[in-house]
Formats: structure tokens, C-alpha cells, sequence
């Protein structure tokens, strides 16, 4: 299989000018390198009736295109079932019943690695397993066999987070991102994962966890996010954000285009003609501040 990038964006609305700009700098990485462009629409969880349509509409009007068809992780039960079953059948996974509220309260404990499931459930003996099945359904997690992992990233170099036994399927059956993104991104022969650097923190679980699965671990490069003016990431309530409220505001597509390229020190007009002039070297490395499209450029 040939090696390809991708874009994975969940359906639950509309895309905003940060999702639209990440969609483009993963375009820009996959042909600037020779691979293929999928488009996975991850619509395990939060997905809103009629938002894929109007993401796919987006992206096109912006330029953005694709190869191959459109892939929807709730077409691959089966595919997330093998994978999890090859876990179980090593003695990777266990049983979790704990209330969200459980956690919070025992990773607070003062020597809890920040962020990570402190382990409640990992060794239940046979009774209490018995006893607790009894009371909820549970969800499947990974008995990590590290506390960390170091994976590269082209933006931040070698970045190394936390693993611990993260979930592999909530206890309401459906399967959790990161392992779906791990067998997805394998399966499509996906070998470079471009997307906003809020889930850097995630990479070394999903890394990890396909080192487990003999998978090899694509290159990643984790973009800056557009922010408010406050520098909080931008939101719906941030204004004019999507194509729909700025079309609405007077701007054409191609000129919210053309304003994101500018934000990446790239020239306007087609995203073939920004490929010419894209070098990851030269990215800005910050988040970007979303001016709105009234404004001129400072
Ligand atoms: N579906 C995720 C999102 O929209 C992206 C996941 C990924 O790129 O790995 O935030």
C-alpha cells in the first residue's frame, strides 16, 4: 500500500477556520511529500445528523481534496473487535468499573502521575470482579507495561507523555479514539498523522499501543492551533468562524483561504500554488490568533 496522510475530522458541527486551516497543513504534508490524502470522517462518538455533508462541502470549497473514498469508523466495529480481542487474548486488558468521579478523586492523590488512571481495577480478584460486574457495566483498559513513551514529532522533536492503562472501549460499548485511530491509521496504510498539537499529549498512548499491535508508528506532526484573542482554542462562540457565518459576513471562501495561507507564510490561491512554497521548516510555531475576516492583516 502506498503511504498516505490524512484528515479526521468528528462530525459533531460544523469546521472553523482552526480545523480548516489544520485540514490544510495536512494536505500541504502528504503532497509535499508524495503521499496519498484520505479522509476519515470519525463519527464514533459526537456525531450530529447532516455535519459530515457540510465538512466534506467545506473542505472542498477551500480546496482540499482527496483521494479514494471516504472511510467512517462506524463502518469498522469488526476491525476495532480484532484488534481488542488480540489485546485480550495477551493479557492486555482488564475490566474497569470505576465512576469518572472515582478517578478524578484517587489521581489526585498526591503521587498520581498527572493525568493517568491510577490503576483501581488492574488487579481485581475473581470475587470482586464478580461483585462489581454485578453493579455496572464496565469498560476495557490497557494493562500498560510503561508509565511512558517517546515518540518524534516533526514540529517538537522527540516528545516523551504518559501512558497508563487508558480505556480501549467505554462501558457503554463504544470504542475509544485511541484505539480506533491506531487501527485506522494502520489499515489505511496511513503513515503520516498531521493534526492540532491539543492531542499531542495522547501520541505516546496511541504509539504505544501499536508497538503492542506489531503496527509501525506513522510520523507525526502536531500543527498549532488558531485561538481567540484570548488564547483560548477557538470555539463556535468566538463569532464569524465557519465558512457558513463568514460567507455570511461578506468572505468568499477563497478569501478565508487566502487569509489562512497568509498565516502560514504562504502565498494565496490555490493550495497546488502554496505547495510550491510549503517547507515545514519555515511553519510558525505558535498559535495563531484569529483576527476575523473584517480586519486587515497586521
Ligand atoms: N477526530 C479528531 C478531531 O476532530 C482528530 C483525530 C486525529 O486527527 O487523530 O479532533
Amino acid at each position: 500500500m502506498t503511504s498516505a496522510g490524512r484528515f479526521a475530522p468528528s462530525p459533531s458541527g460544523e469546521l472553523h477556520v482552526g480545523n480548516l486551516r489544520t485540514a490544510i497543513l495536512a494536505w500541504l504534508f502528504a503532497r509535499s511529500t508524495g503521499r496519498r490524502f484520505l479522509l476519515r470522517v470519525e463519527d464514533l462518538d459526537r456525531a450530529r445528523t447532516g455535519a459530515e455533508a457540510v465538512q466534506l462541502r467545506d473542505l472542498s470549497a477551500i480546496g482540499v481534496t482527496w483521494d479514494g473514498d471516504i472511510v467512517r469508523q462506524t463502518d469498522r466495529g469488526p476491525l476495532y473487535d480484532q484488534a481488542i480481542a488480540r489485546l485480550a487474548e495477551a493479557g492486555l486488558t482488564y475490566e474497569c468499573f470505576c465512576t469518572r468521579r472515582e478517578i478524578q478523586e484517587a489521581a489526585s492523590a498526591p503521587h498520581a502521575p498527572q493525568g493517568a488512571y491510577p490503576g483501581t481495577c488492574r488487579n481485581l480478584d475473581p470475587a470482586e470482579l464478580e461483585f462489581k460486574r454485578s453493579l455496572r457495566p464496565s469498560a476495557l483498559r490497557l494493562r500498560a507495561g510503561v508509565a511512558a513513551f517517546t515518540v518524534n514529532d516533526v514540529l517538537h522533536g522527540q516528545f516523551t507523555g504518559v501512558v497508563d492503562d487508558f480505556v480501549l472501549r467505554r462501558n457503554d460499548g463504544v470504542v475509544a479514539y485511541n484505539l480506533a485511530v491506531v487501527v485506522d491509521d494502520a489499515e489505511q496504510g496511513i503513515d503520516q498523522v498531521v493534526r492540532g498539537d491539543d492531542l499531542l499529549p495522547s501520541t505516546p498512548r496511541q504509539a504505544y499501543l501499536a508497538s503492542l499491535l506489531d503496527i509501525p508508528i506513522p510520523e507525526y506532526a502536531h500543527v498549532p492551533l488558531v485561538v481567540n484573542r484570548d488564547g483560548a482554542r477557538l470555539a463556535k462562540r468566538d463569532g464569524a468562524v465557519t465558512l457558513t457565518d463568514l460567507a455570511q459576513a461578506g468572505a468568499s471562501a477563497e478569501a478565508v483561504r487566502d487569509r489562512l495561507l497568509a498565516s502560514l507564510g504562504l502565498p494565496a490561491g490555490t493550495l497546488d500554488h502554496a505547495l510550491e512554497a510549503f517547507d515545514p521548516a519555515h511553519l510558525p510555531r505558535e498559535p495563531w490568533v484569529w483576527p476575523g475576516i473584517a480586519q486587515p492583516e497586521p
